[in-house]
């Protein structure tokens, strides 16, 4: 008798290396074929704007699992090779090198990449950086040298964390966001005013409300910007970090339904059932709408979701979103999604450099912004897990106590 078809995943992130560990865990003992174009195993993202950037650490200090493990766990690695097309009736995905893989379910795990700025405003000169890959820190170490002058080119997190290394490092660092202010579109004006000082303490100029017209060039080089106002402003370096697309190519072109994402269930099964998605490249119901979200704690607990699907188990998705971000000696811890809030209030933590930041819809706690406060964070995230709320009396008496509210 033939062998089964493996289980065949896409992508070789943080979802792909979760996948690994809770299908096995959930019981699935078949083969497994992991298909990545990056040429080493699943490693963890968000050091790339960090602690990987500033300290040039090897990276095998950033694989989620060594090598081995996958040996270990009887996964055929594909490194270095890409999927260009799945046909759905074989139940077969087509690879770069021009071979073939048979599959009994196929997991897309193919996360997003970065957007990048239009030819015709010079994002395609040299020098003109973005930040999603190994491959991407390897381009921008050369650059983080003292009395360099680098443009970061939007002011979400991504971006203010790579200003914050590059500062560190004793570059002379702008940064452009052309929304009203920095962090627009992910947090509160407060949480936003904190960084913004907290960046420009170190000599940060941060420009906002102010967009890009178009880079300048020394040959095939970038050299500056011109911005919309007329003022230019000359750059060695621009890392742009203005968002990502999520790479749903793959399964558009097979007619999997698309939302915003790969559509999923809440098993993470798309249109197709033999095809499952999770991480940064899909989208999936939860709370009584479709989201997409672009997080770690996504990509493992989605990935989760998949492995029992997959192994037979069905555990619908119920995780609580979390994420945070590492700037100078900074840390913010997010808990739950603020979409959708109407007030944001602040709360000053114990120390001169904490703060958490409450986001409520009417009454009820959606999510909150810990800067350098550990203790709210833990408070909110129990909170929000047992769906409960706190008075916004409670969160501005500074006499009120967390652990009253968790009683
Ligand atoms: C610089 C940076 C900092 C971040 N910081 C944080 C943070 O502080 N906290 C946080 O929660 N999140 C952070 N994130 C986001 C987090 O890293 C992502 O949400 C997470 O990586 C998503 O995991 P994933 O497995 O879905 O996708 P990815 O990690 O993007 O992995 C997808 C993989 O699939 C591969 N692939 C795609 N298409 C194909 C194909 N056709 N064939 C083969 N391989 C393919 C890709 O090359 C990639 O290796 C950060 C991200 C970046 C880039």
């Amino acid at each position: 008798m033939d062998a089964p078809a493996p289980v065949v995943l896409v992508g070789g992130g943080h979802a792909a290396a979760a996948f690994v560990n809770s299908v096995r865990r959930a019981g699935h003992e078949g083969p497994l074929v992991l298909i990545s174009d990056e040429p080493v195993p699943p490693y963890h993202r968000p050091p790339l704007s960090k602690k990987y950037l500033s300290d040039a650490l090897p990276v095998e200090q950033i694989l989620i699992r060594a090598a081995a493990w996958y040996d270990e766990q009887k996964v055929m690695l594909r490194l270095g090779t890409r999927v260009t097309a799945i046909d759905r009736a074989a139940r077969r995905v087509e690879l770069a090198d021009g071979s073939t893989v048979d599959y009994s379910q196929l997991v897309l795990l193919t996360g997003a990449r970065p957007r990048r700025l239009p030819a015709d405003i010079g994002g395609d000169l040299q020098g003109v950086l973005v930040m999603r890959s190994l491959a991407d820190a390897a381009a921008m170490a050369p650059h983080l040298v003292a009395g360099r002058r680098l443009l970061v080119v939007g002011g979400g997190y991504i971006g203010l964390e790579a200003a914050a290394v590059a500062a560190t490092k004793g570059l002379q660092v702008t940064l452009l966001e052309a929304a009203p202010r920095i962090l627009q579109r992910v947090a509160a004006p407060t949480t936003a005013d904190y960084f913004r000082a907290l960046h420009r303490e170190r000599g940060v100029d941060i420009r906002e409300g102010v967009a890009l017209r178009r880079l300048l060039a020394e040959g095939d080089r970038v050299c500056g910007a011109e911005l919309q106002d007329g003022q230019t402003i000359v750059a060695d370096v621009v890392l742009v970090g203005i968002g990502v697309h999520a790479n749903v190519e793959l399964a558009e072109r097979c007619g999997l339904a698309i939302d915003n994402g790969i559509a999923v269930d809440e098993f993470c099964r798309t249109s197709d059932p033999a095809i499952l998605a999770a991480g940064d490249c899909c989208s999936f119901p939860f709370r009584g709408r479709r989201i997409r979200l672009e997080s770690v704690q996504n990509a493992n607990d989605q990935a989760a979701v998949a492995a029992h699907t997959v192994a037979g188990k069905n555990m619908a998705y119920a995780a609580l979103p979390w994420f945070w971000s590492d700037q100078y000696d900074t840390k913010l811890q997010i808990a739950g999604l603020n979409q959708g809030y109407d007030d944001a209030v602040p709360r000053p933590g114990k120390t001169e450099r904490s703060l958490s930041v409450w986001y409520y819809q009417g009454d009820s706690l959606l999510a909150v912004d810990a800067i350098n406060d550990a203790a709210a964070y833990v408070t909110a995230k129990k909170l929000l897990e047992r769906g409960a709320s706190v008075s916004k009396g409670a969160v501005r008496d500074p006499a009120a106590q967390f652990k009253d509210w968790l009683a």
